[in-house]
C-alpha cells in the first residue's frame, strides 16, 4: 500500500523516522538532478520536503494556527505527537489535506482537471522519482503496484507527491484559475502582511527566488514597498521557493491591477536627538 494518507496510522509511526526519509529521498533526488541537468546543490535538497514539519501536527492544531494568530516559540515547544486521522473516513481528497497542513498555508488547491491534463506536467516526470506513483497519490487513484513497495520506498512516494505537487503548483498559480485561487487567499491574508512599518500592515504575496526545486525557500512579497520578507511564521519557511515560483506575484498585480497600492509615502529617518543623522 503506497496510498499511506488511507492508512494513517501507519504514518503517524513513521513521523520519527522522517528525517532519514528526507535524507533517502534527496539521494535519489539529487541522482535524478544529475541526471537531468540543472545541476542543484545537494545541500539544498531538504528544502523540498516540507512534511517533516507538517504530518505531525494535529489537524485541530493546524486549524487554530491557520491565521498566523502562534508565535514561533509556540511552535518549537510545541508536541510531537502527531494526528493526521479524519482524513481518511472523511472523504478529504489528498489535495485539500495537503493544502490543510500546517505550514501549507501558501498553497492554493489545484484542481484536479488541471493535473489531470498531461500538457500540464509536461516536463515533471524527469524531475520526480517514483512519478506515476506520485501522481496517483496526488489524484487519489487508487493502486494496488505500491503494494510491492517497502515502507522507505512508500515514503519516497509520499515526499515526491509533495514535491510533484509544488511544482504543478507552481504552474497552476500562473493560470486564470490558479490567480483566481491565490487572490482568495490574499484577500484572507494568508500570505501574510509586510513586516514594515511603513506598509502599514500591505498584506503580501508568496515568491520563489528561484524557479528551480531546492534552490530557496519561500519568501514573501510586498507590493508596497516592492521588497521581499521571509515569512513570519518559521515552519511556512521551509516550503521550497520554486513552488511559487519568481513570476507569480508579478504577474497577479498586473492581472488584478487595481489591488496594486501606492508606494509608501514616508520612509523612515534616522535621527539623534531630534537632528537628521548626516549622511556623507
Ligand atoms: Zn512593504
Amino acid at each position: 500500500m503506497y496510498k499511506e494518507r488511507r492508512i494513517v496510522p501507519k504514518l503517524e509511526s513513521r513521523i520519527l523516522d522522517q528525517k532519514k526519509k528526507n535524507d533517502d529521498l534527496n539521494k535519489h533526488l539529487v541522482k535524478s538532478s544529475l541526471s537531468t541537468s540543472k545541476g542543484v546543490k545537494k545541500d539544498k535538497v531538504s528544502s523540498m520536503a516540507p512534511s517533516s514539519v507538517l504530518k505531525h501536527m494535529d489537524r485541530h492544531d493546524q486549524r487554530s494556527l491557520s491565521k498566523n494568530t502562534i508565535s514561533e516559540e509556540e511552535f518549537e515547544t510545541e508536541s510531537e505527537e502527531s494526528d493526521v486521522s479524519g482524513s481518511d473516513e472523511d472523504g478529504t481528497s489528498w489535495i485539500s489535506w495537503f493544502c490543510n497542513l500546517k505550514g501549507n498555508e501558501f498553497f492554493c488547491e489545484v484542481d484536479a482537471e488541471y493535473i489531470q491534463d498531461n500538457f500540464n506536467l509536461y516536463g515533471l516526470s524527469n524531475q520526480i522519482p517514483y512519478y506515476d506513483y506520485a501522481l496517483d497519490l496526488i489524484l487519489d487513484v487508487e493502486s494496488t503496484m505500491g503494494e510491492m513497495f517497502t515502507d522507505e520506498q512508500n515514503e519516497l512516494v509520499e515526499s515526491a507527491a509533495e514535491m510533484l505537487y509544488g511544482l504543478i503548483h507552481a504552474r497552476y498559480i500562473l493560470t486564470n484559475k490558479g490567480m483566481v485561487a491565490m487572490l482568495e487567499k490574499f484577500r484572507k491574508h494568508d500570505f501574510g502582511r509586510c513586516p514594515s512599518v511603513n506598509c502599514y500592515g500591505q498584506p503580501c504575496l508568496p515568491f520563489g527566488q528561484s524557479d528551480v526545486p531546492r534552490s530557496s525557500k519561500v519568501k514573501i512579497y510586498c507590493p508596497k514597498c516592492e521588497d521581499i520578507y521571509y515569512p513570519r511564521l518559521k515552519y511556512q519557511d521551509n516550503i521550497d521557493g520554486a513552488y511559487f515560483g519568481t513570476t507569480f506575484p508579478h504577474l497577479f498585480l498586473i492581472t488584478y491591477g487595481y489591488l496594486k497600492p501606492h508606494k509608501p509615502l514616508h520612509s523612515y529617518v534616522q535621527r539623534i536627538f531630534g537632528f537628521k543623522v548626516h549622511k556623507p
